[in-house]
């Protein structure tokens, strides 16, 4: 980012001076490329370029994917039309829903396969496809293992996310910042196997020839190039929070006023390839807001990932209105009943002792209060003086709920997991707001994770994993489950590319 901000200034410096805008951005280009080149990261591409496996898209779902395929035997490539990979995978909380992971053990939770499995039914009301959830729960823990002894993933050895929804905290969580370790780790392991990532490639259609899917047509540098697959193509281009179009056509509430959660480069391109050849989407509706959301910008909160320690949720006038570890669509929902469809999360010095978002955080406290979203005070009174929030009904709310605690009971909303005290300051306060954060729905796979048409016929040589791919979740996703899914599936798809040639 910091070196894109300077090109960009050095570039407007150098149009402000009189360089020809259209001379100087092919240069650019031409530049980076070689930056590319030079670094190994890509070399020239021919007009035409043959592999066995193409796979489109380089989050978690399309890393997974090309190490399977490769580690199967296949010559593979994978294209990012993103100068970085990652997608959506790399900036996500790094939280991924495993039962009876190492470090629930380390804790002496107790977890099943079953108990796991009925969380994710119920937390889609009962809509998600029954085969995907099984394969999901039956090989979780399984794609653990192999992230780390294969892959060598590491995870924080003494941390578990308990997102809403779950009946016990499962989401082990990778080491360091976001998924950056899964990442960096997917990528090393694909590269030391001999797979070709290629970034700056946006892939636009699919090419089909005698009923199968035979390659993509792409652009790479401005230039078209037509990447042939022998075996098929693997379609990871994630979901499609960040087209309004397409989440208009499917959902006309979740228009232009709202912000997505999402990185820019996931806008339903796979989606949009699909319908082309006629593919079967499902649950396309079911479109998920991440409640914890900058109300300006859609920024998914890290710092607000308080509230799954204790934070809690109140509105302008000072009173709870939700159980703070509800699913994301009650939450959600919750917070667009409120006054200016905002609410104002909680905690204190108790909070913040155990998961230290507010210092771990620091890059989004600081964009938080320029735009006077979030405020640490000394008392009560000076938050609600900041923020107008009523404080005679806040200090009641707050000694309830501190009441709440000593009893180990919250009486008015029940809320799960351990009750946390709000008493002693620094008090913390950050302004939230829903944004558009998950597709539940995309297109219909068989258990070979093959792309199915209308009539529910094979699409051949057509293959999908990861958020693309509706069915899993039935009408909500629970947190800590996409990263689960995208592993498990994109794993399994690499390998049944190879398997089905
Ligand atoms: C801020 C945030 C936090 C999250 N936190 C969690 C969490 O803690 N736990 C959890 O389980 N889930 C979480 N999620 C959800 C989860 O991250 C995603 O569902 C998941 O990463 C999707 O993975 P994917 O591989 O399918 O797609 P992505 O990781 O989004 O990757 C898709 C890639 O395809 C590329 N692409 C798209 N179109 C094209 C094209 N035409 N040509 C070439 N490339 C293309 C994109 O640039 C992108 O890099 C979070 C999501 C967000 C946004």
């Amino acid at each position: 980012m910091t070196s894109r901000g300077i090109r960009d200034s050095v570039k407007d410096a150098l149009i402000k001076a009189g360089a020809n805008k259209e001379e100087l951005e092919a240069l650019t280009l031409d530049a980076e490329l070689l930056e590319k080149i030079i670094s190994g990261k890509t070399r020239r591409l021919k007009d035409i370029e043959e592999y066995d496996v193409v796979i489109v898209g380089g989050g978690g779902a399309g890393l997974s994917a090309a190490i399977e395929a490769r580690s199967n035997g296949a010559h593979v490539v994978l294209l990012e039309k993103m100068n970085n990979l990652g997608g959506n995978t790399l900036v996500s909380m790094g939280g991924v829903n495993i039962p009876q992971n190492d470090e629930q053990k380390q804790k002496n939770i107790i977890d099943s396969k079953e108990s796991y499995r009925e969380d994710i039914l119920v937390g889609g009301d009962n809509k998600s496809n029954i085969d995907q959830v099984d394969i999901l729960v039956e090989n979780a823990l399984t794609t653990y293992r192999w992230l780390k002894d294969f892959v060598n993933v590491e995870f924080k050895e003494d941390k578990l996310i308990h997102f809403g929804g779950h009946k016990v905290p499962r989401a082990s969580v990778f080491k360091g910042k976001y998924a950056i370790e899964l990442i960096q780790k997917l990528r090393e392991k694909a590269q030391d196997l001999g797979v070709d990532i290629i970034t700056g490639v946006e892939c636009k259609n699919l090419i089909c020839e005698d009923d199968r899917i035979t390659g993509v047509n792409s652009l790479f540098n401005n230039r078209e190039i037509v990447f042939k697959a022998r075996y098929g193509v693997v379609l990871a281009t994630g979901g499609f929070s960040g087209n309004v179009e397409m989440r208009k056509k499917y959902d006309p509430s979740l228009d232009e006023r709202y912000k997505t959660t999402n990185v820019s480069g996931v806008t339903g391109q796979g989606h949009e390839m699909c319908e082309e050849v006629d593919a079967k989407f499902i649950d396309m509706n079911y479109i998920q807001t991440f409640p914890i959301s900058n109300p300006i910008t859609g920024e998914l909160s890290h710092v607000g990932g308080a509230r799954f320690d204790g934070a809690i949720l109140v509105n302008k006038e000072g009173n709870r209105f939700v159980e703070e570890l509800e699913r994301r669509d009650v939450v959600s929902e919750g917070i667009l009943n409120q006054t200016s469809n905002r609410a104002y999360l909680i905690w204190s010095k108790e909070v913040e002792s155990i998961n230290e978002g507010v210092s771990a955080n620091s890059g989004e406290v600081k964009r938080l209060e320029k735009d006077n979203l979030f405020g640490k005070f000394e008392t009560i009174e000076d938050a609600c003086d900041f923020f107008s929030i009523n404080y005679t009904n806040l200090k009641e709310t707050i000694n309830k709920y501190n009441s709440y605690v000593d009893n180990k009971k919250d009486d008015d909303f029940n809320r799960r997991g351990q009750l946390i005290s709000i008493k002693e300051g620094p008090y913390y306060v950050q302004i939230v707001a829903p944004a558009v954060h998950h597709t539940m729905g995309g297109v219909k796979i068989n258990d070979k994770n093959q792309v199915l048409r209308n009539d529910e016929s094979v699409i051949k040589g057509l293959y999908a994993a990861g958020e693309i791919v509706g069915g899993t979740h039935g009408t909500n996703r629970l947190g800590g489950n996409a990263i689960t899914e995208i592993l498990v599936f994109g794993k399994r798809c690499g390998k049944s590319i190879v398997n089905n040639k």
